[in-house]
């Protein structure tokens, strides 16, 4: 659980990036709903069942399923935060599996206890980067994600500005 911070910063990039085909909030939040499962055990090993891909995607399913009827309360914190969005039920589903999939792809370079393939053990991308080198690529992504934070508010407003024109012009 401390690590889930982490997560912030590449998923936010991702999604910032992606936004015409995911949905930010629920591809953020599901980054960090994953984690829910950690706090369920108090020994070894913590990463069961959602860190895999399988039942993760169940999860992420299950996950964007319940957040679609709150779609209107993201629509209105995306305006607070003047990120353009525009989601569907398609979207959500998609985002939620896509969101805890990204999640399990960095734990399981991470944690050892992770088996992203199960039911098999086979830990392919365990060490593929040091521990360090994966909080420094992590924390390189805040700086991106925070740089396509401020592309996403950039085209907001001139979205707005331009929906404000063709209402003016009627
Ligand atoms: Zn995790």
């Amino acid at each position: 659980m401390p690590y889930t911070p982490y997560h912030f910063g590449p998923s936010g990039f991702v999604a910032l990036i992606l936004r015409k085909y995911i949905d930010v909030p629920v591809f953020i939040l599901a980054n960090v709903i994953v984690d829910i499962e950690v706090l369920f055990y108090d020994h070894w090993p913590y990463h069961r069942y959602v860190h895999t891909l399988l039942i993760g995607a169940a999860a992420g399913l299950l996950w964007g399923l319940a957040a679609y009827p709150f779609r209107n309360i993201f629509k209105k914190v995306m305006q607070l935060v003047h990120v353009p969005y525009k989601t569907s039920f398609w979207k959500m589903l998609i985002s939620g599996i896509l969101g805890v999939w990204f999640h399990v792809l960095i734990d399981a370079v991470y944690h050892w206890d992770v088996n992203i393939f199960w039911p098999s053990k086979a830990k392919p991308l365990y060490n593929l980067l040091t521990k360090g080198q994966v909080k420094i690529v992590c924390l390189t992504f805040f700086i991106w994600a925070f740089i396509s934070y401020i592309f996403a508010v950039k085209s907001y407003l001139e979205q707005k500005k331009a929906s404000k024109v063709k209402h003016a012009a009627k």
